[in-house]
C-alpha cells in the first residue's frame, strides 16, 4: 500500500491534486479537485501506482481488466501491463448514456474481470461498466481505483480497492460558498 499522505504529495507535485475554487459537474463548489490525467500522462509515475494496485487485485484471480472510457483506459492498461497474459478492454458510453463494449471487445460467458478506474466518487461510471460486463454474461470480481474520493454509499456492491482513500472533501452550494464570498476566481477544472 502506498502511504496515502505521500501519494497525495505525488499527486500535488504532478498537478493531479489541485487546491483552489472549483465548479464541480454537480454544480457544487469545492476547494479541491483531482485531475488524474496529470498523473496518467507520466508513465514513470503511473507504473509505480499500477504495480501496487495490481498486487491488491491479484487475489481476485483474474487477468482480464476493464476500464471505463475515458478516465479508466490508461489506468486499466497500466494494471494489466503488470500481469503476464492479461487482457485489457474498455467500455464506452453510447448515446443513451449506457456503457457498452464496442470495437470487437468480447467477454466470455462466466468470465471474471476486474474494473479499474482513475477516481471513484459515486461509482456511477463503474456501476454502468458492471452492467455492461453482466450483459455479456461476465462477472466483476472487484474494482480498483487510483483514488477513492467517495463520501457515502457507492452505486455498486463489488469490493473496491484503492491506492488513496480520502476523507471528506468540502463542497458547498454556490450561495453558501466561502470562496465565492472571498471573490476567489471560480475554475472549471476539466475545461
Ligand atoms: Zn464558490
Amino acid at each position: 500500500m502506498l502511504d496515502s499522505i505521500k501519494a497525495l504529495g505525488v499527486l500535488e507535485q504532478c498537478g493531479a491534486y489541485l487546491h483552489g475554487h472549483f465548479l464541480l459537474t454537480t454544480g457544487l463548489h469545492s476547494n479541491q479537485f483531482f485531475l488524474l490525467a496529470r498523473l496518467t500522462e507520466r508513465p514513470e509515475l503511473l507504473d509505480a501506482w499500477a504495480l501496487v494496485l495490481a498486487r491488491q487485485l491479484e487475489p481476485y484471480g483474474t487477468k482480464t481488466v476493464v476500464g471505463p472510457a475515458m478516465g479508466g483506459i490508461i489506468p486499466a492498461y497500466a494494471v494489466a501491463r503488470q500481469w503476464d497474459g492479461a487482457r485489457v478492454l474498455f467500455a464506452e458510453k453510447d448515446d443513451q448514456d449506457t456503457m457498452r463494449f464496442k470495437r470487437g471487445f468480447r467477454i466470455e460467458p462466466g468470465e471474471s474481470v476486474v474494473v479499474v478506474e482513475d477516481a471513484v466518487t459515486t461509482g456511477s461510471s463503474v456501476a454502468k461498466v458492471i452492467d455492461a460486463v453482466k450483459q455479456e454474461g461476465g462477472r466483476v470480481a472487484a474494482v480498483g481505483a487510483l483514488v477513492d474520493r467517495s463520501q457515502g454509499p457507492l452505486r455498486f456492491e463489488e469490493p473496491l480497492v484503492s491506492l488513496v482513500k480520502l476523507g471528506e472533501i468540502p463542497h458547498w452550494e454556490a450561495h453558501d460558498c466561502p470562496l465565492c464570498r472571498q471573490a476567489v476566481p471560480l475554475i472549471r477544472p476539466k475545461a
